[in-house]
């Protein structure tokens, strides 16, 4: 994984998606899409959709969720669900998978 990303403006939309400023290199994610006209701007321009997606994490108890910003290097041969086990009300939180 680099800093540049592919952009494309026929991905879809979902929870996880990221988003990316080309002028500052802001970034974000959607937490929760509502199925609107979703148009982030930063710099006075549209904010490019990338192919990122962050991993949400929710906790069935709670219903806290996280969202997985940055990956870490760790074992490469690992996948990122098997190393990051976030865990919340004495549980494991579980992976929200894309829709
Ligand atoms: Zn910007
Ligand atoms: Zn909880």
């Amino acid at each position: 994984m680099g800093k540049s990303y592919q952009v494309g403006r026929k991905l879809k939309i979902t929870a996880g998606r990221v988003y990316h400023c080309s002028v500052c290199g802001a970034e974000v994610t959607v937490v929760l899409f509502g199925g609107g006209k979703l148009s982030p701007v930063c710099c006075n321009q549209p904010m490019e959709i990338t192919e990122v997606i962050c991993q949400i994490y929710y906790c069935p108890v709670c219903g806290a969720e996280i969202t997985v910003i940055k990956e870490g290097t760790g074992v490469p041969t690992q996948k990122i669900a098997d190393r990051l086990t976030p865990r919340c009300c004495n549980r494991p939180m579980i992976l929200r998978l894309a829709a």
